[in-house]
């Protein structure tokens, strides 16, 4: 869909694709870059969100908004599972049905930029791996359902092992999700909210992390082998950590929160009504 006000006179200067780099000149605004094929239009225009695609602009929103409703859906269906603590499978199911609102949030918001501008040519893009942990977890999820069904004491140990590595799978995606906030807020330009996902990108993964290296050696020594006082430690400290991490989580859905407004802000009047 090329815009009908477009001239269709070849480009006189220099112009680099948005997504391959390829040099443009020479070829009419209403065409395609002969090496990736992405519109030429797309290349016209400065980074800035306002000239995105309102229809991705839209989808970037409502994810967001997936995304911030999920969590209360996801704490209330968590509630509602501690009904079932008897049957694991069920409580089980429960949470993961409330966590497919926030994936699907994430799902949309890790779209493509039509413009090709998320995903560089010959690297992989921040979106795409948040993506992939996505599809991961998912998963990593149901598989920890369906061992924890088998019911057998080695099945559920191993599903224990499943639901670990969901957590650090979940928090890679989280990591990439935070980096793509932060490459499209410095597109609005918001560099504030750049900023802040640049330093939760570092600082949820360091808490989260000191948390698992302190705590699980303490929980895995148990008291019968290691002094009493060194459990008490490492377990008390790593017991801390989970105090900014929760902080930094809350960071997390307001920076959500206050970059949703601000790509609002962006959207032309008429397709944003
Ligand atoms: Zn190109």
């Amino acid at each position: 869909m090329s815009d009908p006000s477009l001239d269709p006179a070849p480009l006189t200067a220099e112009t680099p694709c948005t997504r391959c780099g390829y040099n443009l000149m020479g070829l009419p605004a209403t065409g395609a870059c002969p090496e990736c094929g992405s519109a030429v239009e797309h290349s016209l225009h400065g980074d800035d969100l306002r000239h995105a695609a309102p229809a991705w602009l839209h989808t970037l929103t409502r994810g967001l908004a997936l995304i911030l409703w999920g969590v209360v859906i996801s704490v209330l269906c968590r509630l509602l599972g501690t009904l079932f603590r008897d049957v694991p499978v069920a409580q089980r199911s429960i949470v993961f049905a409330g966590t497919l609102i926030d994936l699907y949030g994430i799902w949309l918001l890790t779209e493509p930029d039509p413009s090709g501008r998320t995903d560089p040519a010959g690297k992989t893009s921040v979106r795409q791996v948040a993506r992939v942990a996505l599809g991961i977890a998912t998963l990593l999820a149901l598989l920890s359902i369906v061992l924890v069904g088998l019911n057998s004491v080695l099945m559920i140990k191993i599903g224990v092992g499943v639901q670990l590595l969901t957590l650090i799978v979940a928090l890679v995606g989280q990591v990439a999700r935070l980096r793509l906030v932060g490459q499209l807020a410095a597109r609005i330009p918001r560099y504030d909210l750049q900023r802040r996902a640049l330093f939760l990108t570092k600082a949820i993964p360091i808490t989260y992390g000191l948390f698992f290296v302190l705590v699980i050696p303490a929980w895995a020594a148990g008291p019968t082998r290691r002094p009493m006082g060194f459990v008490l430690f490492f377990g008390c400290i790593g017991l801390l950590m989970l105090v900014p991490y929760f902080i930094f989580t809350i960071a997390d859905l307001i920076l959500l929160f206050r970059f949703r407004r601000a790509i609002l802000g962006q959207l032309p009047p008429a397709a944003g009504s």
